[in-house]
């Protein structure tokens, strides 16, 4: 299946100073020589790792580029296969040609994907790790970005694989067990069994807490401003930017959409919504405004409440603080304007369990107290994190969950003496599903399916 070269664009897609064409495959090296020629010397000899510096041609000699030409052996490179990589310079017409060429020699086009997917078929790298490689690219903060290092490192695939390693020892304390007459276990193995399974069950909890966690740094904290209109929520959102982006004016109901934007608060995402003005929409376009921020605000995780405190409470003040009483995410009130003279009393509060603090969103005082608040809400959302063995794709947490089921039912069939083969089967299926995780026990449809969702090129 693999026999075969490929090639493609490993940059991104546009222009830039260099841009590189990768070759894999047993045919790699034979590529080069008919594709590359270097300007010192020949290619007679390829010497691995050794940089040449030479011209892109076609079939026909003309140069279709400069480009230094980088070959690595097999199995000593990302995907374990014979490999050079061209750098030429990053316009998109020309590394376009290269390209061509290079399939004019022989290579075909690599899917998206297909150099990591071969990197795992040659054992280069197991499944959680190779998707550690696509989180690293997508990553959108230093936290995201070292939990993916952790994982390609291979934090996520040692935990699993130290809890299959637990359960296979607890399957071999059963077939140990099958030579004795009864089906019974004596005493002392039946207790060591039930730690054995306890503990596996326990650990496998623990990634299980952590899913949550990995999927803040990978999406975000889905953040709502709400307020009634004029209150400051666009002067808010804009000072948190640093930008000037929501329309700010003093006209009741300008902020007519939703608008997201993304921040970082101790290292993790916040995807800020700003909505438009909670209040008996006056036309059309608002109504459908107002609908989609009740919706948002149902489904948000973190929600800044937005009140002028320089003036007296409002009805629209009031229904509000109704909504945020069914709300189900952490709540942070603010009392925006505090540049002028207090007027509300913030124990209209009181009853709400949230954090109130005064800030100026047009002057930007205030704002450190926020991102501090916003800081240690994020970290009870996040628990206990573990340090890198965060499962944060629904595969994942899904599989984890399967082989918990398992952990239990093998549990409860020790426990109620149903016979050791019940047990048996249980620890086999959590062994099996946590290999998926690894990819070592999913069949190739899945495996197409997760690569083909990686970048082009990688
Ligand atoms: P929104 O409708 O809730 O998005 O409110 P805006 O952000 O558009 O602000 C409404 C008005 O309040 C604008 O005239 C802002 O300049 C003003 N404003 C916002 N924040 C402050 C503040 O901290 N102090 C004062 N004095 N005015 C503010």
């Amino acid at each position: 299946m693999t026999d075969d070269t490929i090639s493609q664009i490993a940059t991104p897609h546009g222009t830039g100073g260099i841009g590189i064409i990768r070759v894999s495959g047993a045919d790699a090296f034979r590529i080069a020589r008919e594709v590359f020629r270097p300007v010192y010397g020949d290619l007679a000899e390829i010497v691995p790792y050794r940089a040449r510096y030479g011209h892109v041609h076609a079939a026909d000699g003309t140069v279709i580029d400069e480009a230094i030409l980088l070959p690595m052996r097999a199995p000593h490179s990302y995907t374990g296969e014979d490999v050079v990589e061209l750098q030429c310079h990053g316009g998109t017409v020309v590394l376009r040609e290269v390209l061509l060429r290079t399939w004019e020699a022989g290579a075909h086009p690599a899917e998206p994907g297909a150099f990591t997917k071969r990197a795992f078929l040659n054992g280069r790298l197991d499944l959680a790790r190779a998707e550690g490689v696509m989180e690293l690219i997508a990553a959108k903060s230093t936290r995201a970005a070292h939990a993916a290092r952790e994982r390609m490192a291979g934090a996520l695939s040692t935990e699993i694989a130290a809890i299959r390693m637990q359960l296979l020892g607890a399957i071999a304390r059963i077939e140990a067990g099958i030579d004795f007459p009864e089906d019974d276990l004596p005493e002392l193995q039946s207790t060591a069994l039930t730690e054995d399974i306890r503990a596996a069950a326990a650990a496998t909890q623990r990634l299980i807490a952590g899913a949550n966690a990995g999927r803040i740094l990978r999406e975000g904290i889905k953040t709502v401003i709400v307020g009634r209109p004029n209150v400051g929520k666009s002067s808010l959102l804009n000072t948190l930017l640093g930008m000037e982006r929501a329309i700010v004016t003093d006209v009741p109901g300008t902020t007519r959409d939703v608008i997201e934007e993304e921040i970082i608060v101790a290292g993790i995402p916040l995807r800020l919504l700003d909505t438009a003005g909670l209040r008996a929409a006056e036309d059309a376009v608002e109504q459908i405004g107002v609908a989609r921020t009740e919706e948002h605000l149902m489904d948000a995780e973190l929600v800044l409440a937005v009140f002028d405190g320089a003036a007296p409470l409002t009805q629209e003040d009031r229904d509000l603080i109704e909504r945020l009483h069914r709300v189900t995410a952490d709540i942070i009130i603010l009392c925006n304007k505090e540049d002028r003279t207090a007027v509300l009393d913030a124990s209209v509060f009181d009853g709400l369990n949230a954090p109130v603090l005064t800030i100026s969103a047009a002057r930007g005082t205030g704002l450190d107290a926020l991102r501090e608040t916003i800081a240690a809400c994020i970290a009870a959302m996040e628990g206990d994190l573990g340090d890198g063995a965060l499962p944060n794709k629904e595969r994942e947490t899904e599989a984890l969950r399967r082989a918990a089921d398992h952990l239990a039912e093998a549990e409860k069939a020790l426990a109620a003496d149903m016979g050791t083969d019940f047990v048996s089967i249980d620890l086999r299926a959590a062994y099996e599903i946590l290999g998926e995780i690894l990819g070592e026990t999913v069949d190739t449809d899945l495996i197409d399916r997760i690569f083909s969702e990686f970048c082009i090129g990688k």
